[in-house]
């Protein structure tokens, strides 16, 4: 059942960045807001464990950089309609893990589909098509163009773009003008819209971030994969941001998130997943991750074939 739709706070776009939270806006704090019922609640929280509905199934993935095993994932499910967090100490091999699954990366080993559908190979833009796009650590926006332009030039396959289509005016510019209008409405949603036709580069730190969350959905996607967006961002926006990933998951969308932010993580996800050294070392609610042994030793670098160890996979 979705949770009720947090509308975030009016103002936060016009505020200075480094202002505090007001009363108001912690009270309505989207770490308060979890769905009542979760798809999940019957799930053993154990490494792999199968989804009811899962969107995007990975069999064996591994990318290995010299000798080091980047990603090295047994199996992993993650359901449809919900946030899951990705979570692991520096170097776990999340963001490598979302290069493979994007294809913004090739694997040594493994395949993975998405709804169903092998994505092993298949390019990065294809797979966007698909409906699976991500955003990364650091804003891949455009600085020297507009906001506007950087989101039009996110939406995929513009008839104007190709050489006969090009010649016949009437065939694409009836689509420009749809990408233009589904462009401000983001643009609007994200409150954004007074910064359209102002470069990239005069946005916050934490504008960008939502310049690149609005772009990420001009492709209509069915998932999100958002590569820690809350990274360098003042309190004030983190609240819009956080507001702005629980509405994803409450429009149906599933959203994959990597985050450091235990509060965030433990606030706003229906599921975690852990990863060290490239491996799945845990997964289950929030609740019970935070006590997983396995977790706590990864964060404080105890090594699991270590004698003594107990507890892998155990939440
Ligand atoms: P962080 O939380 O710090 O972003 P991470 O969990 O996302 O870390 P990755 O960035 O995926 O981890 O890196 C996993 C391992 O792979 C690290 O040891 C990293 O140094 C290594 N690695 C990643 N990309 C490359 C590359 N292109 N060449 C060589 N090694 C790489």
């Amino acid at each position: 059942m979705p949770a009720e739709r947090w509308e975030g706070p009016v103002d936060e776009q016009e505020a200075p960045d480094d202002r505090p939270i007001t009363r108001a806006e912690a009270d309505t704090s989207v770490l308060e807001q979890r769905p009542r019922i979760s798809p999940l609640e019957d799930c053993p929280a154990e490494p792999g464990t199968p989804k009811p509905d899962a969107i995007l199934v990975a069999d064996q993935v591994s990318r290995t950089y010299g000798g080091l095993r980047a990603v090295d994932v047994e199996h992993l499910e993650l359901q449809r309609g919900v946030i899951t967090s990705l979570i692991g100490p520096n170097g776990a091999g999340k963001t490598t893990f979302f290069n493979l699954m994007t294809g913004f990366d090739r694997p040594d080993t493994g395949r993975w589909s998405f709804n169903g559908r092998p994505l092993a190979r298949v390019p990065a833009y294809k797979v966007a098509r698909r409906g699976m796009v991500r955003t990364f650590q650091l804003t891949k926006s455009l600085m020297r163009l507009t906001v506007l332009e950087n989101m039009k030039l996110a939406a995929v396959d513009q008839r104007g773009e190709r050489f006969f289509s090009a010649l016949f005016p009437g065939r694409w510019r009836a689509q420009e003008a749809a990408i233009e209008r589904r462009a401000d409405e983001l643009l609007e949603r994200f409150k954004l819209d007074h910064m359209r036709d102002e470069f990239a580069g005069t946005l916050s730190g934490g504008q960008r971030k939502l310049l690149d969350m609005a772009r990420a959905l001009m492709v209509e996607p069915e998932m999100v994969m958002l590569d820690e967006p809350m990274a360098g961002v003042n309190p004030a926006l983190t609240q819009s941001l956080l507001g702005h990933i629980t509405g994803l998951r409450d429009r149906g969308m599933t959203v994959l998130f990597v985050e450091h932010d235990m509060d965030v993580v433990m606030g706003i996800s229906d599921w975690v997943v852990c990863m060290a050294e490239g491996r799945i070392i845990a997964e289950g609610p929030p609740d019970k991750i935070c006590m997983n042994r396995a977790v706590i030793d990864a964060y404080l670098g105890t090594r699991h074939d270590e004698p003594g160890y107990e507890g892998e996979g155990q939440a």
